[in-house]
């Protein structure tokens, strides 16, 4: 009851690259944490949405950022009408009721903040509310999961070796050219032909990474540019508002992902 409203009701639609999905379902049935690796936009989301809507198991998801403290994620008293009263927060409530708790860009959390999840994710499976004075065992259905941009980490923002080493690791990266393509045409709506263009764009960004970008294109960057056509947009705007402007401000760089564009357009 608790959980309804985590509760996904229609498929999250997803395009599996390789094993990732029985590989997740082997993780779950042992009750292992799960950390899934890879660049922003390039499908964790939405395989962690679409393995809780497949294992038929509520999904509560935390943007993690730094100045979320231990509070924001376990809970905290509140102050109402009839006196202080104790608010469960999204994590106790995955630990407390049986949901799959996804921590979205952990190492943007404190490090102060990531070591509550760390009685969680050995044998002990429980979850000390210090303020509160209990300590909840988590139910049997909860299982944990990061997400982890290994391309920006720094040494300041690094998870801690022994947070790491408590989880089982999924690498991801950006789907390969054809089921690219296929997700973006599904997602966004647009023929296969004008996708599979979007994509060759793409591959030319993630080429120049390390050369000035810091990322290159994600397949969300791919959708959105793909909607904006859909809105009567040409590929080249549609490329400068979705894919170009928002990653580069140096006018070199933009010149090449323009002329990158102008190859397939
Ligand atoms: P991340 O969590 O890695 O930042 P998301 O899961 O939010 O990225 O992916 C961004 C968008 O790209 C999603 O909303 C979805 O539309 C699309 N997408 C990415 N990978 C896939 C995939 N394998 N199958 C279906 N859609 C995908």
């Amino acid at each position: 009851m608790k959980l309804d409203q985590y509760r996904l009701t229609e498929e999250p639609a997803y395009h599996a690259s390789g094993n990732e999905v029985a590989f997740y379902e082997a993780a779950y049935e042992a009750r292992l944490p799960v950390m899934l690796k890879g660049p922003t936009g390039c499908g964790k989301t939405r395989f962690v949405e679409h393995m809780a809507w497949k294992l038929g198991k509520p999904l509560i998801t935390v943007s993690c950022h730094e100045d979320m403290t231990a509070s924001d994620l376990v809970g905290r008293f509140l102050l109402g009408p009839e006196g202080t009263h104790w608010q469960d927060g999204p994590l106790t409530l995955a630990v407390r009721y049986g949901a799959i708790c996804y921590l979205d860009e952990i190492v943007e959390a404190r490090q102060d903040t990531t070591v509550v999840i760390h009685s969680l994710t050995d044998d002990r499976r429980i979850l000390p509310l210090e303020k509160k004075g209990e300590l909840v065992h988590a139910h049997p259905d909860f299982q944990l999961v990061i997400s982890y941009n290994p391309g920006y980490q720094s040494v300041l923002k690094d998870l801690k070796e022994s947070t790491k080493q408590r989880f089982c690791a999924m690498d991801f990266t950006y789907p390969a050219a054809g089921i690219e393509t296929a997700i973006v045409a599904s997602e966004s709506g647009v023929a296969p032909d004008v996708a599979g263009r979007l994509v060759r764009i793409a591959e030319k960004s993630r080429h120049l990474r390390g050369q000035g970008l810091e990322e290159g294109a994600s397949t969300r960057m791919l959708i959105h540019a793909g909607r904006l056509m859909r809105s009567g947009m040409s590929l080249t705007d549609a490329c400068r508002l979705a894919l170009i402007l928002p990653i580069t401000d140096d006018p070199d760089m933009r010149d090449a992902l323009e002329a990158a564009v102008d190859a397939c357009a």
